[in-house]
């Protein structure tokens, strides 16, 4: 049954006096999509509820750290039992040694860690370091990935900043801007040619090694071992961004499933368990120069909080079991291919593709490898898909622009439940 969203609608409203646009995130006010959002009460396994009442199965996850699902019993606990031990000392724990070890265990190209309190700040500290390390200045970034809001990132960054419009944010100076070069995703040639002009200067490569922030979009077979290779050749240190890939297309990450070896990897998401939590770790010897090993500066109040470090670290332990990414990955493609079959039987241009627990659904009849093939997608058709799926109790992220997510928590019969409830939703368009 649905009941309306009339107390959504209000909080809104109230929300819009006290905060900029409603909303701590942009994409949570539902802009791409033309509709106003449901405020949340509460989340239980593979569900929210709404304050009207309504229950939905989400594919969001508070975008992707969910990956057990809301409100896990055994994260709860831990992190209820820490909390009477205090929240925060701003002095070392066990706890973060034990955390780090485990980070180092499962990302293959880990030696050491360090965390921080979210991914923009992991991108961030990464590139001053790949800085530091290469004394050079330039970076290259690709073309609708996104890698927070760190103002040397925020240039041609998909998702949020495509969705609202805005390619390069007012505030990013010229001068900050003009040392990041973008080029397309999945096109080696393009990268090429930017290392035969600016090589000697490019300090890091940072790359979503499957790019989830312009929709799902995976690389083409033998594109990341080319950009492996062109950013040895060059001594430009490879970061891979894996703040929405690390615990999720497999348990070591894109770098796992593809077998890459990168210098830095950013963490992120999952590594928190819901709580806020980044990562940035990699090549000792490049890691040692960050303080107080090393020159290169960066700290944090709250980074390491034990709070955030025992959801973390129990959340990635539930993660090791066997079978998990099979599962998450079995989950992930049922998704993609019911959406594929239902609108090939109602003639609707689409495109699809999954990987591990990350799956991707687009209004087109291009095959999407990049940022301008994403956006060859039928934004109000999917703006209007959202909108029916959502009246039938299936929460899917509010943009055709951002990845989808399943869980461990997502059942057989809520996979069901969500394809029934896609073909009527492409029915009613
Ligand atoms: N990198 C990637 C790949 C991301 O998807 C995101 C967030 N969606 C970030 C960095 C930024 O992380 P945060 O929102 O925690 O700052």
């Amino acid at each position: 049954m649905h009941n309306g969203y009339e107390k959504s609608q209000a909080a809104f409203a109230e929300a819009k006096k006290f905060i900029p646009g409603g909303v701590n995130s942009p994409v949570r006010a539902f802009r791409a999509v033309g509709t106003e959002p449901v405020f949340i009460e509460r989340g239980e396994g593979s569900r929210m509820f709404d304050i009207d009442g309504n229950e939905y199965i989400d594919y969001v996850l508070s975008w992707g750290p969910l990956i057990l699902g809301h409100a896990h019993p055994e994260v709860t606990e831990a992190v209820i039992e820490y909390t009477k031990k205090g929240t925060s000392y701003g002095a070392p724990t066990l706890l973060e040694t034990e955390m780090a070890k485990l980070v180092v265990d499962i990302v293959p190209s880990v030696e050491i860690v360090r965390m921080v309190n979210s991914g923009t700040e992991a991108t961030m500290s990464a590139l001053r370091l790949a800085r530091g390390y290469t004394k050079r200045s330039k970076i290259i970034k690709f073309e609708g990935c996104y890698h927070g809001h760190a103002d040397s990132l925020l240039i041609k960054a998909g998702s949020g900043v495509a969705t609202l419009g805005l390619p390069d944010s007012p505030g990013v100076p010229e001068s900050v801007a003009s040392n990041t070069l973008t080029v397309p995703f999945n096109d080696i040639e393009s990268l090429k040619l930017a290392f035969e002009k600016f090589g000697e200067d490019i300090a890091a490569v940072i790359i979503e090694p499957v790019a989830g922030n312009m929709g799902c979009v995976l690389p083409k077979p033998g594109y990341l071992p080319a950009v492996r290779q062109i950013t040895r050749e060059y001594g430009t240190l490879l970061i891979f961004d894996e703040v929405m890939t690390g615990f999720r297309v497999a348990y070591g990450g894109a770098q796992a499933y593809y077998d890459i070896d990168p210098d830095l990897t950013t963490l992120g998401k999952v590594i928190g368990g819901g709580l806020p939590v980044g990562a940035y770790g990699g090549k000792k010897e490049i890691m040692e120069m960050i303080a107080p090993a090393g020159p290169i500066y960066q700290a944090g109040t709250l980074s390491g909080n034990p709070l955030a470090m025992i959801a973390g670290y129990t959340t990635l332990k539930l993660l090791g079991r066997t079978g998990v990414y099979e599962e998450l990955a079995a989950k992930s493609r049922r998704i993609a291919d019911g959406f594929k079959e239902a609108t090939e039987e109602l003639g609707i241009p689409s495109f699809t593709c999954s990987v591990g627990g990350m799956f991707g659904c687009f209004f087109t009849d291009t095959e999407v490898v990049d940022y301008s093939t994403a956006k060859t997608s039928n934004l109000d058709r999917y703006g209007k898909y959202f909108r029916e799926m959502l009246k039938r109790g299936v929460y899917l992220a509010p943009s055709q622009l951002e990845a989808g997510f399943t869980s461990l928590a997502h059942t057989v019969e809520d996979i069901d439940r969500t394809l029934e409830a896609s073909r009527e939703a492409l029915k009613a368009l």
